[in-house]
């Protein structure tokens, strides 16, 4: 298949409802209470099955058609999250969601989010926006954009940082609530890498700003977030991406926190 006839076929599976959300638990890494999800995309492909956002993402952000995914993602993230809050009451969770730089660089994001928020009805303190350094670039719009977003009172949350090329002094420079450490540096083997963790976190709690650690696989990692204190634990070993129907077999009607599938639980990875 070229490329062209691939661009094609991810139109189409958004027309045709192909695109799916599955959300992966984000808790307290000092009462392990879950606090919300980030959501993301799968695209559940007809006779080929579930590809991950690596097999299309990037033909999306080449053509341009990441920023309908992007919409699609918001509207759909949104509408979950008011149908949780309304079937369980799950009003203090978040939901987060990966937007692209070059949707963060089209003014039309600032009225997909309103739309979005205006749809769903959720508290726009509820979404969460997740960037990263890199889509932000040489933007001065994104820039303008990331300003007015968190103006409308949504939360901005700087993804896989560390990864790639940024600094703290770059952070200092970017309007954020969040930052998510990228999951390379949560490194239990050696004291020089436990180090290097703890200098990252020291450094984003000087700008007065929360830690979410991604990729936590291991309960020695846990351990890790607790003793440097970091705020928020994201990955296999606190809970998996898992569709809503999965996520909600797991939840108890009487309380906000699912009860969540560790890793080893049902034999997935
Ligand atoms: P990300 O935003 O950094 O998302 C975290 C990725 O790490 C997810 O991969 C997740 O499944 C994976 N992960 C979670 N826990 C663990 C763990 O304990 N260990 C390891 N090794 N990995 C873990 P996924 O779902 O394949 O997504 C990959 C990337 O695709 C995301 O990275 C994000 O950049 C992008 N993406 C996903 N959904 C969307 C979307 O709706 N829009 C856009 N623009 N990008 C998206
Ligand atoms: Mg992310
Ligand atoms: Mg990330
Ligand atoms: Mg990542």
């Amino acid at each position: 298949m070229s490329i062209s006839d691939f661009e094609a076929a991810i139109s189409q599976a958004i027309d045709r409802d192909e695109l799916v959300l599955h959300y992966q638990p984000i808790v307290s890494v000092r009462t392990g209470v879950l606090e919300g999800f980030e959501a993301l995309v799968r695209w559940d492909r007809p006779g080929v099955g579930l590809l991950p956002p690596a097999e299309f993402i990037p033909v999306a952000e080449k053509s341009g058609l990441i920023c309908e995914i992007g919409v699609w993602a918001l509207n759909n993230a949104t509408e979950q999250l008011a149908a949780w809050n309304r079937a369980v009451g799950a009003r203090d969770l978040t939901v987060a969601v990966n937007v692209s730089g070059r949707h963060l660089n089209a003014s039309r994001i600032r009225d997909d989010v309103a739309t979005a928020l205006r749809r769903s009805g959720i508290d726009p303190g509820r979404l969460v926006l997740e960037i990263t350094e890199t889509t932000l670039v040489g933007g001065v719009l994104a820039m303008k954009n990331l300003r007015e977003l968190r103006h409308m009172g949504v939360a901005l949350s700087l993804d896989d940082f560390g990864a790639g090329y940024n600094t703290v002094e770059q952070l200092t420079r970017l309007p954020v609530d969040i930052v998510k450490i990228d999951k390379d540096y949560l490194d239990v083997s050696t004291a020089t890498t436990r180090e290097l963790f703890r200098s990252m976190v020291d450094a984003v709690h000087a700008l007065g700003l929360p830690v979410v650690a991604e990729g936590v696989e291991h309960p020695d990692q846990l351990e890790l977030l607790k003793a440097v204190g970091v705020e928020s634990a994201q990955g296999f070993a606190v809970g998996l991406p898992m569709a809503p129907a999965e996520l909600e077999a797991h939840w108890h009607a009487s309380m906000c926190v699912p009860e969540l599938p560790r890793r080893g639980d049902d034999g997935e990875p």
